[in-house]
């Protein structure tokens, strides 16, 4: 049997070696290391994918969040609204503009922001609500956007971990998310569902004004070479990785296939199990499983992560201590923050290796060692 991992990006490459390694060599014997049709196509193909306007490549997915508050205007005072339940870069980049984080809280079973409770967090300070779509699962963006339009605030998606994501309103519109608010970010950080051999990210939107603006703040606020007419930042993806990602791009929806697979599986494992709560699947949108997290009712999770390791299988907390409770957020009130059902998950969160190249044997031992832990411990 192949080694457990979170993540097996080798086997997948493998795959897809032949086509890789010539679409890489090309751009080496081009010499278009930066820019060029290579990256123009990639981000064309992008945009098409996701059926909007204009996809603005990046170099990670933490500069296409900034880029983003900066390009809607956002600056020092004013505030967002975010979960604290995520990724650190969704909030750090905010605070790095000056912009304050307004913590609230995610929904029990999604994961992600909870709708109901953003009208609260609401000041005149207010400019934009930044949804993230975590473990590949959908925050309810119909309610979100509703309410931004009612309030006259901006949506920027934290798509990093939900690319392919098909989500349904009401009337039965479909859009991938990403496409939903004013601008989508997302990653292509190895391990991510599209994932580069480096780093990378893009920004995408239907607005063309917003779109010059996140390509004029990516490119050093220049509007044409060397008229630089706002302060912006340098973040470029490289040909080399827009080469990768264009190859990979085709394969996406395959890969999220073999997520959803290899997510039945393990949802069929842990049914019977009333110790073990797996993840909640909205019916309005296609969870794409960046990531299988459990929530254990009753368990030592932590023990059961250790119990894992030494039996060879690899688990992760996403993530031990949510956004309000680091120390980097002490400075905006960070400790004084409620959030009971943010620290409830933190507690009781662990994600189970989840991707492409998963095969049942493997899946079957991990839900073994899972189930067998918790048979011992009662
Ligand atoms: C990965 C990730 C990011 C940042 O992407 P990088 O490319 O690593 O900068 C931001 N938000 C979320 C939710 C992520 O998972």
């Amino acid at each position: 049997m192949r080694p457990l991992q979170m993540v097996d990006t080798k086997t997948q490459y493998l795959k897809i070696k032949t086509a890789v390694d010539a679409a890489v060599i090309a751009v080496l014997e081009s010499s278009q290391f930066i820019g060029g049709k290579v990256v123009n196509d990639f981000a064309a193909n992008l945009a098409q994918y996701h059926g909007v306007k204009h996809v603005i490549p990046c170099a990670n997915g933490t500069d296409a969040l900034q880029i983003a508050m900066m390009a809607l205007g956002l600056k020092a005072g004013d505030e967002v609204i975010t979960p604290s339940f995520t990724y650190i870069a969704t909030v750090e980049v905010a605070a790095l503009l000056g912009i304050k984080p307004i913590f609230v809280e995610v929904d029990k079973k999604t994961f992600c922001i909870d709708p109901d409770i953003i009208e609260n967090a609401i000041t005149p300070k207010t400019k934009a609500i930044v949804p993230v779509h975590l473990y590949g699962h959908a925050a309810n963006m119909e309610p979100i956007m509703q309410i931004a339009k009612k309030h006259n605030l901006f949506v920027i998606e934290d798509n990093a971990q939900a690319i392919g994501n098909v989500y349904a309103f009401a009337d039965g519109t479909k859009k991938k998310l990403g496409s939903i608010g004013d601008i989508g970010c997302t990653s292509f950080y190895p391990s991510k569902n599209l994932g580069a051999y480096g780093d990378g990210g893009a920004m995408m939107t239907n607005d063309d004004a917003l779109a010059d603006k996140l390509k004029m703040i990516a490119s050093h606020g220049q509007s044409k070479r060397y008229y630089h007419d706002v302060v912006g930042c340098n973040s470029r993806l490289d040909a080399i990785q827009a080469a990768i990602l264009d190859i990979k791009l085709t394969y996406l929806d395959e890969y999220i296939a073999a997520r959803r697979k290899a997510a039945d599986f393990y949802d069929a494992a842990f049914a019977a199990n009333d110790k073990i709560s797996v993840p909640f699947r909205a019916t309005n949108n296609n969870h794409v499983f960046h990531q299988y997290t459990l929530t254990l009712n009753g368990v030592d999770r932590d023990a059961l992560h250790l119990y894992l390791a030494d039996n060879g299988i690899p688990s992760m907390i996403y993530y031990p201590v949510p956004a309000h409770r680091q120390k980097m957020f002490d400075a905006f009130g960070g400790s004084e923050y409620k959030l009971e059902t943010t620290d409830w998950l933190t507690e009781r969160v662990i994600s189970l290796p989840i991707h492409t190249e998963l095969d049942e044997e493997q899946q079957q031992l991990i839900a073994n060692k899972v189930l067998e832990f918790i048979n011992i411990q009662f």
